[in-house]
């Protein structure tokens, strides 16, 4: 048995089976399994919401509100594999309805709350949910426009109990506070994550019960977490961090986690962080960017003192940044890598190794990593230190997501010569450190998000006035990239003040603050191979000043 397999052996025999040796559920390991050693009055859950307020969720209250959520979704007709979506903020009920939703052995698959109704409706279309859990000033804004388009769709229920939908809190209160999990096989989808490419619609990269023993196991090695911690991880569930590590593992661990429904206040966090006495804590470079450019002073304001751990995830964390953590906060900032497609941590920076400021780190027990450069259908692994080629990973890990929703064509594309090539570009030093290069897709990553430029082109195209459209990620202090978007016109329109306006505001309303462009530019003249693809990488060479590279392909070119 090789050693990789060992240790998720390992790591899974840790994990709680359901009674009866029933196999492996995702809400068992999370909730259930603290209620039955005797830990039900620890809480799971210190949400604190907008305006100040707060509450705590024990172990036992979650795990009656998970069922009572998995009864009420079973009298509704919904059972093991339908599909329910969530489209909520940081609350709990977003958490009440994951753990309901495994315990009735259906797929959860929560949505980002700031995506307009067209990466809504382009998600849904794709997985058919027959529930979707949100809020009716949600519903009103992103949902009923698109209704018509979900003939799928049988519930809405809302959280606030508006109009338009089932009562959230009625439903719960009606339904029964125990229930008991069917077996579940570990290899069961469970999760559902959206992410982009650079072509074609947004991909469901699938997940299943067993990838809590992953979430679990790289929360203790890569995070430092145990079970007596305050644990905060700032990430919106509706992407893979706040699901992977905002509720399954630090529940599956059995720590307390904090749920912060507010938006970025650097204040606000460091007083969140002294005032619970936050031990781990799980953020983005985005943030940490943030909080750099609030000052030096402010953090001297505040006892951080119960702070042991700092992580960060989702864009390259520069150097500077590590060494800020140290300086200011006292604790270093720990990078680690991954991606909606592994479903958990891969590469760290542990809490008991030497740290090189702007490395990803070293891959984690249990997880092979190498530099390989792709030949055809086969892939040469790179043997010389810190040459550049694509990071991948053999497949086998619990987390390893199991195909992408109806497109296994675009699944088996991830594979070759038996590893998983990530469509990120990397090199590994001599002590096996792994430093990010670059993506070597279009894909474009801003405030940590994933957007794929084909979302925004469709629907910049989707306006009379657009004949043409490019998205690319141009570089920002804060949030890494933004995205900035490239049109040209229609004969008969002019590019006026008054259309540009129109166009940001059309994206907008589409596609939501989280996709949007922040930057909208007339181009008549945008580069294209000869076959009449655009040519986005060139495009962003030209924007940026960078060497235009192979252009050979280039309509024109000779
Ligand atoms: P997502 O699937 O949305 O989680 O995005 C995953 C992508 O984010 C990776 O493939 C990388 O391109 C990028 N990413 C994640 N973590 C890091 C990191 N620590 N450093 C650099 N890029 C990262």
């Amino acid at each position: 048995m090789s050693e990789a397999s060992q240790f998720w052996d390992g790591a899974r025999r840790e994990l709680a089976e359901l009674p009866g040796g029933h196999g492996l559920n995702i809400a068992h390991v999370a909730v259930d399994q603290h209620v039955l050693q005797g830990n039900g009055q620890r809480i799971a859950i210190r949400w604190i919401g907008s305006g100040g307020s707060r509450s705590d969720i024990s172990y036992q209250d979650l795990s009656w509100s998970a069922s009572r959520f998995a009864n009420a979704l079973k009298a509704l007709g919904i059972g093991a594999g339908d599909r329910v979506f969530s489209l909520l903020g940081r609350v709990p009920e977003l958490h009440i309805a994951a753990l309901g939703t495994w315990k009735l052995r259906a797929v959860f698959c929560p949505l980002f709350s700031a995506f307009g109704p067209e990466p809504v409706k382009a998600r849904m279309s794709i997985a058919k949910p027959v529930v979707i859990v949100t809020t009716s000033r949600l519903f009103v804004r992103k949902i009923q426009p698109i209704l018509a388009d979900l003939p799928f769709l049988k519930h809405v229920i809302l959280t606030d109990g508006g109009a338009g939908g089932l009562d959230f809190n009625a439903l719960l209160a009606a339904a029964s506070p125990s229930f008991e999990i069917e077996p579940t096989s570990p290899e069961e989808l469970a999760i559902l994550h959206f992410t982009s490419g650079t072509t074609g619609r947004p991909k469901g990269a699938m997940h299943v019960h067993a990838a809590a023993i992953a979430h679990r196991a790289t929360a203790i090695h890569a995070l430092d977490l145990k079970p007596e911690d305050i644990y905060w991880c700032t990430a919106d569930p509706g992407w893979v961090t706040g699901t992977s590590y905002g509720i399954i593992a630090p529940l599956a661990v059995g720590c307390t986690l904090i749920l912060d429904e507010e938006e970025f206040d650097a204040e606000r966090w460091y007083s969140t962080l002294e005032k619970h006495r936050v031990n781990v804590w799980y953020t983005a470079p985005t943030a940490i960017r943030m909080l750099i450019r609030a000052g030096d002073e402010l953090p001297k304001r505040f006892n951080l003192s119960a702070l042991r751990f700092i992580a960060s995830v989702g864009e390259p964390l520069h150097p500077e940044a590590v060494v800020w953590g140290q300086q200011v906060l006292g604790r270093p900032i720990h990078d680690n890598w991954w991606q909606t497609e592994t479903g958990g941590i891969m590469i760290a920076n542990t809490a008991d190794m030497k740290i090189k400021p702007g490395s990803m780190g070293l891959a984690l027990p249990g997880i092979e990593a190498a530099i390989v450069r792709r030949k055809d259908d086969a892939v040469e692994v790179i043997a010389e230190n810190d040459a550049e080629g694509e990071l991948a990973l053999r497949p086998g890990w619990p987390s390893m997501f199991r195909g992408y929703l109806n497109e296994d064509e675009r699944y088996k594309k991830c594979f070759a010569g038996g590893w998983y090539l990530t469509g990120d570009m990397a090199t590994k030093d001599t002590d096996g450190y792994f430093w990010f290069v670059g993506r070597a897709d279009d894909v474009i990553k801003s405030a940590g998000h994933l957007i794929g430029p084909f979302e925004v082109e469709s629907a910049l195209l989707a306006h009379p006035a657009v004949a043409e459209a490019a998205a690319i990620g141009v570089p920002d202090p804060v949030a890494g990239e933004v995205v900035k978007a490239y049109v040209s016109l229609r004969p008969g329109h002019a590019a006026d003040e008054a259309l540009m306006k129109e166009l940001m505001a059309h994206a907008r309303k589409k596609l939501g603050p989280a996709v949007a462009p922040r930057q909208i530019a007339i181009s008549e003249d945008l580069p294209r191979t000869r076959s009449g693809k655009i040519m986005r990488r060139l495009l962003k060479a030209r924007e940026l000043g960078l060497p235009e590279g192979d252009t050979s392909t280039l309509e024109g070119a000779t």
